[in-house]
């Protein structure tokens, strides 16, 4: 009974144009009865990270894919030796397409499964009241995180509101790498998310936190 009528609060609120305020509420309901559900909300902000990094790194090998397979076919008969060289990329660029479109498929089916896990918890509601909007990812708090780590909110090329970027900077984000003059690899390229999975079961450590405000609250 009690969850029903702050069900209907929050509806009213959202429809007189309060939505933080909703959020709020959603937020007050899902510390108090649903912090079991913490677990679920690192499994969100990993499977949408490893997502996003590989979105960023398929727009970058189909680049490099696409360049190498024109020179290919331009250079066939003038260096034989160059030209196998040229082709054996061709094949391993290819071989990582294949692979990270799996891998795309993979971590969307797990944002739909925990989506599902969520149920009708409050943090569900939230979490669809604020992919309403198209630029939730837009925040002052989110391009701050993406700008601390040095992605493409910390300068002027607009990278991270670009639709096929699909929200903030991974580490296989090619215009951070130009940047940094060198590619992340080994463990490094899962930060941020890193500092979110350090966190104990059902309690979120401070940044676990804010990550959660951001992706399912806008707050
Ligand atoms: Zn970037
Ligand atoms: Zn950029
Ligand atoms: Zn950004």
């Amino acid at each position: 009974m009690l969850t029903s009528s702050l069900e209907l609060i929050e509806r009213l609120l959202e429809g007189t144009m309060n939505r933080k305020t909703a959020q709020k509420l959603r937020r007050w309901q899902h510390e108090w009865q649903s912090r079991n559900a913490n677990t679920l909300v690192l499994d969100y902000v990993e499977a949408e990270t490893k997502l996003r990094f590989n979105i960023q790194r398929e727009a970058r090998v189909q680049v490099e894919h696409e360049a190498l397979f024109i020179s290919s076919t331009k250079n066939i008969d003038n260096d034989k030796r160059a030209t196998a060289s040229t082709v054996s990329r061709v094949e391993a660029l290819q071989k990582e397409l294949r692979s990270l479109s799996e891998g795309i498929w993979h971590q969307e089916r797990k944002l739909d499964v925990v989506h599902a896990r969520l149920c009708s918890l409050p943090i569900r509601r939230a979490l669809v009241s604020c992919h309403k909007d198209k630029e939730w990812y837009l925040s002052e708090w989110m391009r701050a995180d993406c700008a601390r780590r040095e992605g493409c909110c910390a300068r002027e090329c607009g990278c991270c509101r670009r639709p096929q970027h699909r929200g903030h900077c991974t580490a296989a984000c090619a215009c951070c790498e130009q940047s940094r003059g060198f590619a992340v690899t080994g463990k490094d390229v899962w930060e941020p998310g890193k500092m979110a999975w350090v966190s104990i079961e059902n309690q979120l450590n401070i940044y676990a936190t804010r990550l959660r405000d951001a992706y399912f609250f806008g707050l």
